[in-house]
Formats: C-alpha cells, structure tokens, sequence
C-alpha cells in the first residue's frame, strides 16, 4: 500500500487555499471589507440626497415667500411702468432676488406668460422666450426640481399663483432658479474624507479580526493533529479527545476506531505469533523426545528404530502440514489482486474435489454423495474455491463417525449460487460454533491435533470465500451433525480503489 506523502504547512499551500485557516481568513476577509465598503457608498448617497434636498427646499421655501411679495406687488401686471412707485416695489423685489441669488451662488429668472423672462438676476436673459419641459411642466402645476452633479448646479422651478376675485387659483409665472451645489460638495467631500478614515480603521480591525478568527476557529484541528502525533509517537493505545467541535469529536471517534483495530490487530498478531511457534514447537519436541531416547540406549533393536522412525516421520508430516497451512493462509491474507478470476462450472469444481476425496471417505467408511439442482457457472479462483470446499469435506470426513455419510449440495439463483456441506459426524458444541474459523482453533483438541488437524482449515476456507465476496454459515448439533453453507455471487464484483490500483499499475 502506497500512503500520500504528509503535506506541509508551506507558504505554497496557504497561497493556493488548501490551507483552511487561510480560506476562513479571505472569507471574512472578503465579507467585511465587502460590507464597509457597500455601507461606506450607502451612507455617501443616503447623505448627498438629503443634502440636495435640504438645499432645494429651503431654497424654494424663499422663493415662496418672494413669488407671494410678487403677486401682492403686482409684478406681472407692473413691470413696464415707469412711475416711481411702482420702480421702487420692482426694485424692492428684484433686490430679494439678488440677495437669494448671492447667498445660494445662483441664477433666479422670472418668467411670465408666453415663457417670456421678465427678470434674470444675471441680467442677460430678460426680454428672451424660454421654453424647457420644466418650465412647462411648472405652468401647469408641477414643482420640478432636479441636481446636476456633473455641472455643480441644483435647477429648480416655482409656480407664481394668484387667486382671482372669483377664488380660483392660476399660475401666472415661474421662477427658474439654479443653485451651485458648492455646500454639498464640501460637505460631502468633508464626510468622504471622516468615511475614508473610518473605513481605513475598520479594514485594518477585519483583517486583525480575520487573522484572529480564522486562528481561534482552527485551533481544535491542530489540537487534532497533535493528538494523533502524540499516540504515534509516543505509540499510545489510550483513546484521545478533541470536544471543540463536533466535527473534531466525529474525526476522533473515527480515528480511536481505528487505534480500536489497530490494537486489536496488534494483539491477534501477537496471540497468532504464540500460537504458531506453540505448534511448530510441539512436533520438533516430540521429534527431539523420540531422538534423544533413541540416542540414551547403546542398543537399539531395529524393530524400535523403525517404530521410533515412523513416529518422527509422521512428526515431520505434521510439522509439514502446519507450514503448508500457514502458508495458504498468509496467502488469503493478501489482498484481492492475488485472486486469478475466471468463469468457472462449479458442478465439475464440486465433482473434481469430491472425486479427489473419495478414496479418503471410503477409507474412513464414509459415504460420500454431491448434488446438484441446475448447472452453475461463476466467475471464481478456481484453486482457491477448490482449496476452501476440499476444507470443508475433509473436516465433513475427518469428523464422521463410522458409516456416516457427507452431502454436497450445489444449488444456485440469479445472484448467488449455494455450496452446501452436511454431515453426519460428532457436531460442533454451542460454546465451540463461533470460534471454529479462528486460527488453531480446534473444538475437539486431542481428537483434532490426533487425526492430523491443525486448526487452520476454516480459517483459510473463510479467508478463500471472503476473498470472493461470499459468506460462510454453519449450524451443528453436538452427536448428530453439521451443516455449512457457502453462498458466494456469480459475478466478481471488484472493489472500486482495487479496480483503480490495477488500471493505475497498468498505465505504468
Ligand atoms: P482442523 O485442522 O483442526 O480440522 P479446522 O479449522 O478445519 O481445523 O476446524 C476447526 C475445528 O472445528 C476442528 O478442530 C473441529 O473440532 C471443528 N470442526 C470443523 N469442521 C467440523 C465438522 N464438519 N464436524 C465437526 N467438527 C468440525
């Protein structure tokens, strides 16, 4: 198995966002700034409208008062006439006009009917025609008023009405009046400047913030990772805690899971070890028993040495066996790539192996039968499915009682197909049934270890049909019987990173 290399708080890894830390800083990083900055706009028109509306209120609330001192003068119907009163109330009102005009640093222009300019403040339009949609729009009725930033000026227009003896209203003119718009620009330009200033801090405190933030929320990660440093380092089989988050405490769990497996993978491998030197021990201490006796006496007679030679033959077997055994077992321990998959009859599979064990069967007065309900063919390791069902009928032999008999049953569905091996021999005890597939384990230890059992059998049958996807049940009573069952799918399905691992090896 090949592991990605450990990835490295590196500058380049921050720059590229793996780095998480780094992502929740540009975010709120983006956020904050984002939001100053979209306030910082909002504030700066709300204040420039309000502004210009002030302005052009309180600009056309004077020029009210002058249209009222217009109408009770008589302007319209007296602006030619030359007697000195008359040029003296002109003079009066065209005064105001002259000081509105200076305080706000604008334009006033009196127009009367036809849109003929009666007076201009700027003196240069009296006598002309004006004709705008505003003024228009003011004759009849309509106040106008709108801001030209671009030219730094605010136009406006105002209805001079009169009400005549029989009580109607009538627009008899329109004051045109622009106004520069200097106040608000300084007064904008003075709240730009303090929003400038304010949003500089507020930029310098989010990216402080950010910094900070992103630390603080981070942190429970590199306490993770710590943790997990420390029990590889220290090789501790405690289970840790991170409780900061719960995604902390669900990466946790995750991983004191699998310190879980590992220490218990750890402590079978060591039981395993133990065991397998217990047995390879046992017949190499017959073998030195049966040599050393040999050895004590100056005069062995030949019949001894040979009886003595056949046992420590059949302690060499033994011992044989046990390598053979581990060996297959080491071998189903690998991973699946191992497997050579092809389409398989497992009817001629089934018939082969119990042709092979026939004379054994005979031998031990055991009759043996396979039936089959339809043809079945999956795709399979022939050798290893062969090695798996030859367990299972010689332990079907081994364990029988004189004149038993084993079946093998091969039925099958769209999916699956079904191997089943029954027996009519000593059964397995209720405490012994969950443990037979463990490695050496034997339910009946002098009577498995007499009739050359290693205690390895199932536990390669169950290593070959998990290899195959397939499942392994056994039922048994003790004194009649025991049936297992092999189901396994008629098609290899290949796990996905193995399927990818071998496309990958290909490539190379
Ligand atoms: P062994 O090499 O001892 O047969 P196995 O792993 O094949 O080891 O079997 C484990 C134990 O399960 C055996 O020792 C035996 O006691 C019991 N066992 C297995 N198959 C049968 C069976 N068909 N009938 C009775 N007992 C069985």
């Amino acid at each position: 198995m090949t592991f990605p290399k450990p990835v490295k708080d590196n500058f380049k890894q921050v720059l590229f966002l793996r780095s998480f830390r780094a992502r929740i800083c540009l975010l709120t990083l983006t956020v904050g700034i984002l939001t100053s900055v979209m306030m910082r706009h909002a504030i700066m028109q709300t204040y420039e409208s309000k502004a210009v509306k002030q302005r052009t209120e309180t600009v056309q609330n004077q020029l009210l008062i002058v249209a009222r001192h217009l109408i009770s003068n008589n302007y319209f119907a007296t602006y030619r006439m030359q007697d000195p009163g008359m040029i003296a109330s002109r003079q009066a009102i065209n005064a105001e006009l002259d000081t509105i005009s200076n305080l706000y640093g604008g334009r006033v222009m009196i127009i009367g009917k036809g849109c003929k300019v009666i007076k201009d403040t700027y003196g240069i339009s009296e006598g002309k025609t004006i004709i705008s949609e505003e003024v228009i729009k003011c004759f009849l009725g309509e106040n106008t008023a709108s801001y030209d930033a671009d030219n730094g000026f605010i136009e406006m227009t105002i209805p001079i009405t009169s009400t005549g003896t029989d009580g109607k209203t009538a627009t008899v003119g329109v004051m045109l009046a622009s106004v520069s718009d200097e106040i608000i620009v300084d007064m904008v330009n003075q709240m730009d400047h303090n929003a400038t200033v304010l949003e500089i801090m507020m930029i310098v405190a989010i990216v402080v913030i950010s910094v900070l933030l992103s630390g603080v929320l981070t942190k429970p990660f590199g306490k993770v990772t710590e943790e997990i440093r420390k029990v590889k380092e220290e090789l501790s089989e405690e289970a840790i805690s991170v409780p900061d988050y719960v995604e902390t405490v669900h990466i946790i769990d995750a991983f004191n899971e699998l310190l879980g497996r590992m220490n218990a993978l750890n402590a079978t491998r060591a039981e395993f070890v133990a065991n397998v030197s217990h047995e390879l021990r046992t017949p190499m201490t017959s073998l030195k028993v049966l040599a050393d006796s040999l050895l004590a006496q100056p005069d062995v007679p030949a019949e001894l040495y040979r009886e003595f030679m056949t046992d420590m033959v059949s302690e060499i077997d033994r011992e044989n066996r046990i390598i053979s055994d581990l060996l297959a077992l080491v071998k189903m321990d690998k991973t699946e790539q191992n497997l050579s998959i092809e389409t398989v009859s497992i009817n001629e599979l089934a018939e082969q192996t119990i042709k092979r064990l026939r004379p054994i069967a005979l031998e031990k007065n055991v009759a043996l039968d396979f039936e089959s309900k339809r043809a079945v063919k999956a795709e399979v390791d022939e050798v290893k499915l062969t090695l798996a069902l030859t367990n299972l009928v010689e332990n079907a032999i081994k364990y029988n009682k004189d004149h038993g008999w084993v079946k093998v049953f091969l039925d099958a569905d769209h999916q699956y197909f079904t191997l089943t091996v029954s027996d009519s021999g000593l059964g397995i005890s209720e405490t012994d049934l969950p443990h037979v597939y463990e490695r050496f384990y034997r339910a009946d230890k002098s009577h498995s270890r007499q009739i050359g059992g290693t205690g390895l059998g199932l536990a390669i049958t169950k290593g070959a049909i998990m290899m195959h996807h397939g499942t392994i049940t056994v039922t048994s009573e003790l004194g009649k019987g025991s049936t297992f069952t092999v189901k396994i799918p008629l098609k290899h399905v290949v796990p996905k990173n193995h399927a990818e691992n071998a496309s990958q090896e290909e490539k190379h």
